[in-house]
């Protein structure tokens, strides 16, 4: 009897009629002779919602008894699913984090799965056959309620699936799998049928929401193959997996974009060893993480040096920047709240030229300004002003003709520059320049 893992997020559980929709899902496919390890995020909005509660009675939460609470949220979805489905009569148990046996380190709000302890969820699973867990959330060694943080369902999901060696783990949202991007910029977006784990990996972790980046990341590592279908009705999916032969060949896959960063300047510093290691170093020890960074080309030993970074980091990381910056004899720090991240995923970059000319291009054509630029072997990344992100996502999609099915690699029009009035394809490829790619930094 195969195992299948499946994992609803909250608006799939939204509301008692989707818990019954869903129920009536679990029980077909336990029907036909499957059993079923379920995963559930919290319903709706509901972790929003306790969050703001919390905020409403402390300024500041502390991190335990924030964990204690957001733990609830799941809890709720878990027994009225289970409820719903044992009312249609079948038989589903549910369970908490720590009942099945998901051990955390102890840092609350984003703990880390070290460890899985399943000999009760196996048992409870061989009983009933259909057992209801609650995403997001582990126990610390010290027997403490942990959450994963935000989006951890997938986590649990994935990391229960690598565990008991499931045969298949399923995430059902309100969407048609992964698409080409946002479909609430872009409603042409399409599914992409087949997704590399890197590829995945980089767009969620460049902003889009659809799957967890710690998830992609877990099941790259323990090879779990992933599906991604809709919950609210058939149609097409995705697949996650390592890159196979046969995949579509495409340069582009996808298009994410993230309008929550911030960008920092450091003004006339001395262009010699030793300052940036210092600025960088003042932001690692207050736990900070940056994304991009770039340094201007000095004027008579004079530089300045930016970086981006999530916009909630900001007030921190300035307190950080400002004390390190006076260190190290800095003119000024400036902060830009205004910035926002567009990008382009696809392992087809590794091998075609051209790709980043083009994305500049369509950016330019739209007279989008770039103000800084990174890339990895799969991806280019830009950061631009935030009021220009949509715009950016729709003329980049459009660019790379996303909304068409299966434009083949190395096809002429995907890089030739779109002059307004051309017919698309019409005229044989120009080698465009060669784009020198540097190393991600993190
Ligand atoms: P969950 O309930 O698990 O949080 P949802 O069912 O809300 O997940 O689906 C994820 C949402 O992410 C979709 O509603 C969609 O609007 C948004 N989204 C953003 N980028 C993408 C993308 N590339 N593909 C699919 N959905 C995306
Ligand atoms: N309920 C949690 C959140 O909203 C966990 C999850 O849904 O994955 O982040
Ligand atoms: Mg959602």
């Amino acid at each position: 009897m195969a195992l299948i893992v499946q994992k609803y997020g909250g608006t799939s559980v939204g509301s008692p009629e989707r818990i019954k929709a869903v129920a009536d899902l679990i029980i077909k496919r336990k029907r036909q002779g499957h059993r079923l390890l379920v995963v559930v995020s919290a319903m709706g909005d509901t972790t929003d919602d306790l969050i703001k509660l919390a905020k409403s009675v402390s300024p500041s939460p502390e991190p335990r008894e924030m964990d204690m609470l957001l733990a609830t949220g799941e809890q709720q979805s878990i027994a009225l699913l289970a409820m719903a489905i044992n009312a249609k009569g079948e038989h589903a148990m549910s369970m908490t984090g720590p009942q099945v046996g998901i051990i955390t380190d102890s840092r609350h709000g984003k703990a880390r799965i070290i460890g899985i302890k399943p000999a009760r969820l196996r048992q409870a699973l061989g009983k009933v056959g259909i057992v209801i867990v609650a995403g997001f959330q582990g126990e610390s060694k010290g027997e403490e309620i942990t959450t994963l943080g935000r989006g951890g369902s997938d986590l649990t999901a994935v990391a229960l699936a690598a565990s008991l060696k499931a045969d298949a783990c399923e995430f059902y949202k309100d969407v048609h799998g992964v698409l080409t991007t946002d479909p609430r910029i872009v409603p042409e977006a399409r599914t992409m049928p087949h997704v590399t784990y890197d590829e995945m990996l980089e767009m969620a972790s460049l902003g889009s929401q659809v799957l967890n980046a710690r998830s992609v990341e877990y099941a790259k590592r323990y090879r779990v193959p992933l599906i991604v279908r809709s919950s609210f009705e058939d149609g097409p999916q995705t697949l996650i997996t390592e890159e196979e032969k046969g995949m579509e060949k495409v340069l582009v896959r996808g298009i994410t974009y993230s309008k929550s960063d911030a960008k920092v300047t450091v003004l006339g510093v001395q262009d010699q060893p030793g300052v940036a290691s210092r600025l960088f170093r003042a932001l690692a020890s207050a736990d900070l993480n940056v994304d991009m960074i770039v340094q201007d080309v000095s004027e008579s030993g004079v530089t300045n040096i930016s970086f981006t970074l999530a916009r909630g980091d900001l007030a921190k990381t300035l307190e950080s920047v400002k004390a390190a910056a006076s260190q190290v004899g800095a003119e000024d720090v400036q902060a830009d709240e205004n910035v926002g991240k567009v990008s382009i995923v696809g392992v087809g970059m590794r091998t075609h030229s051209g790709v980043a000319a083009a994305m500049f291009e369509a950016l330019a054509q739209a007279g989008i300004n770039i103000e800084m630029i990174s890339t990895s072997e799969i991806k280019i990344s830009c950061v631009i002003a935030r009021d220009k992100v949509e715009e950016a996502v729709r003329v980049l999609h459009r660019r790379f003709r996303l909304e068409q099915a299966s434009v083949e690699l190395g096809k002429p029009f995907i890089l030739e520059a779109e002059e307004p009035g051309r017919v698309k394809g019409s005229k044989p490829a120009k080698k465009p320049a060669k784009v020198k790619k540097t190393k991600k930094r993190r």
